[in-house]
C-alpha cells in the first residue's frame, strides 16, 4: 500500500476532493484524520478518524495540532470560491476569502510543522500539500479576482515553505486542479441567473469537454503524499483537463 505507516491530517474532507482524499488516503493504508467545519458531513466516513474543525478559528488550529502530535502528510484542502470581478468585491469578502484559502492554511501550517520535521528527521521526508487552484497565478479566469489572487498566494506561500525547510526532509507543493464537479461547484452553478447555460459555460472552457471528477484529482494527491514523489518539491502541479495546453 503507496500510504502504508503514513500520519495524513486532512481539512475540508466533508465533500468533495478533500472528503474523496480521505477515503483514498485510508484505501492506501494511511492512518487519516479526517476534519471540516460540518461535522454531519464527516458521519459517513467509516473508519476514519474525524472530528469537527473550523481552520479559521486559530485556536482550534492549535489544539488540532497537538490532537494530530507528529505528521507524515498534511494536506490544507479547505478553501471558498468568491465569485465576481474586482469591482463586485467588497473589504469583507476579500478579507474573509484571504482567512479561509491563506491565513487558516498559513496558520495550521505552522503549527503542524515542527511536529512534521521532526517525523522527517526519522522517515527521510514529509510533505504539505495545499490546495491552489489553475485559477491563481498560473491563468486568469472571468470572475475570480479574489479567488485567483487567493491561489496565487497560496502557490508563493508553498513555495516559501519548500525553499525554507527542503534540507529538512519537509516537501511543500500546491495543486492546481481545472472545474471539479463537487458539491460546491453544484451551488455555484445553481446560484447563476441560467444555470443551463452556467454548466455549458463551465464545461465550455475544459478543452476535454467535461467537468473533472473527484476521482481525476485524488491519484495526484496520492502521489504527491506519497514517497513516489519524493523527489519533488515546490512545485504547482497542474490537473488540469488541458486548460493550459
Ligand atoms: P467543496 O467546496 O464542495 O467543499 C468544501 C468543504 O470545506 C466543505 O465540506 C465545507 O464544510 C468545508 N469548509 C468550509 N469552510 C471551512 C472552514 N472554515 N474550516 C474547515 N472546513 C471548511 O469542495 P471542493 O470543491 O472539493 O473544494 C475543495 C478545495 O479545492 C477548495 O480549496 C477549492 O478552492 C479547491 N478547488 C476546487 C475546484 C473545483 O472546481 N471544485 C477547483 C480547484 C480548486
Amino acid at each position: 500500500m503507496r500510504l502504508a505507516g503514513k500520519t495524513i491530517l486532512i481539512t475540508a474532507a466533508g465533500q468533495g476532493i478533500g472528503r474523496a482524499s480521505a477515503i483514498a488516503c485510508a484505501a492506501e493504508g494511511a492512518r487519516v484524520f479526517a476534519t471540516d467545519l460540518n461535522a454531519d458531513l464527516l458521519a459517513g466516513l467509516k473508519g476514519i478518524e474525524t472530528w469537527p474543525f473550523d481552520v479559521t478559528d486559530a485556536e482550534a488550529v492549535a489544539r488540532t495540532a497537538s490532537r494530530v502530535g507528529r505528521l507524515d502528510g498534511l494536506f490544507n484542502c479547505a478553501g471558498f470560491v468568491p465569485h465576481g470581478t474586482i469591482l463586485d468585491v467588497t473589504d469583507a469578502d476579500w478579507e474573509f476569502s484571504f482567512n479561509l484559502n491563506v491565513t487558516s492554511m498559513m496558520r495550521l501550517t505552522r503549527a503542524c510543522l515542527p511536529a512534521m520535521i521532526e517525523r522527517a528527521a526519522e522517515t527521510g521526508t514529509a510533505s504539505i500539500l495545499n490546495m491552489a487552484s489553475v485559477a491563481s497565478s498560473v491563468k486568469g479566469f472571468p470572475n475570480r479576482a479574489a479567488y485567483g489572487a487567493t491561489k496565487a498566494a497560496v502557490i508563493g506561500l508553498t513555495k516559501g515553505i519548500a525553499a525554507d525547510f527542503v534540507r529538512q526532509g519537509i516537501r511543500a507543493n500546491a495543486l492546481c486542479p481545472a472545474t471539479v464537479d463537487t458539491p460546491s461547484l453544484r451551488g455555484r452553478i445553481a446560484a447563476a441567473a441560467d444555470p443551463v447555460q452556467a454548466e455549458k459555460d463551465f464545461i465550455a472552457r475544459q478543452p476535454m469537454g467535461r467537468l473533472a471528477a473527484v476521482e481525476d484529482i485524488v491519484p495526484m494527491v496520492v502521489y504527491l503524499l506519497s514517497d513516489e514523489s519524493r523527489f519533488v518539491s515546490g512545485q504547482a502541479v497542474l490537473v488540469d483537463g488541458g486548460v493550459t495546453i
